[in-house]
């Protein structure tokens, strides 16, 4: 049995001298791996190879359970060549592939997450970089379950009401109150504006793909966030994607 969907490339490696293995995260059937036999050869059917980073049309035979699939067609439909110019962008997009492919499931769905990616290296591509890159991982985090609690102190429940602690626990899963704070060993600081951005960025993420409002190129966008708070925000996203997975993504380096 043959499936079709679209997906996006998020990993690559040569198998052989005309093969490839891919890992594309599809809309309707989460992550795959699959072999592409001949994919490199230009007259296949995957048009000389899947490019990391690239959209299309995907059509494979599922096989029984989890792991590797056949890959048999590949049509390229968006190569995001805005991110290829600019390699700051192209880091970002890296980095938030290689989170999806840590954070999902092979074949576990993940539609909306799909749309949001989409949208994101869309976002990236012209050249709406901090906001497209903390939100979207605002939302990979929100949709395998991992959002850090914001509103209240992680460990006790007990409201912050603005007077924070300064300290954010992947482990007591979120910000922390004064007296916790003091208990918890396994913590981070986040300085009132980083907190303030996180704020930010989580209910900008509330909003469904939909509802985003369309941006031109250079013009500012819904979160519109400053150098220096994408800084500060992804200083607290690294530090809590790095405590979740128990060790730093391979592309982290290239943020820095
Ligand atoms: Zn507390």
């Amino acid at each position: 049995m043959l499936v079709k969907d679209s997906g996006i490339c998020v990993g690559r490696k040569e198998y052989s001298e005309t093969s490839q293995i891919a890992t594309i995260f599809t809309r309707h059937h989460g992550k795959i791996r699959g072999i592409a036999k001949g994919a490199r050869r230009t007259k296949s059917k995957f048009g000389g190879g899947i490019e990391l980073l690239s959209r299309g049309q995907i059509v494979f035979s599922p096989g029984r359970g989890k792991g590797l699939v056949t890959l048999t067609e590949w049509t390229a439909q968006e190569n995001y060549l805005g991110i290829r110019r600019d390699l700051q962008q192209l880091y970002r997009a890296y980095y938030l592939a290689e989170l999806i492919d840590l954070f999902t499931e092979e074949q576990d769905r993940h539609e909306q997450l799909y749309d949001f990616f989409c949208q994101g290296l869309a976002g990236l591509s012209s050249g709406r970089g901090w906001e497209e890159f903390l939100v979207f991982q605002v939302r990979l985090l929100r949709e395998v379950g991992l959002s850090p609690q914001l509103s209240n102190c992680g460990r006790c429940g007990k409201g912050s009401g603005g007077r924070a602690a300064g300290y954010i626990s992947f482990s007591e899963g979120g910000i922390l109150c004064r007296g916790c704070a003091r208990e918890v060993l396994e913590k981070e600081r986040i300085s009132p504006a980083g907190l303030e951005i996180l704020r930010k960025l989580s209910s900008h993420a509330a909003r469904s793909p939909a509802n985003e409002p369309t941006y031109k190129q250079g013009e500012a966008s819904g979160a519109g966030l400053e150098d220096e708070e994408g800084r500060q925000g992804q200083k607290v996203l690294s530090y809590w994607v790095r405590a979740a997975l128990n060790r730093e993504p391979k592309t982290a380096y290239l943020l820095r």
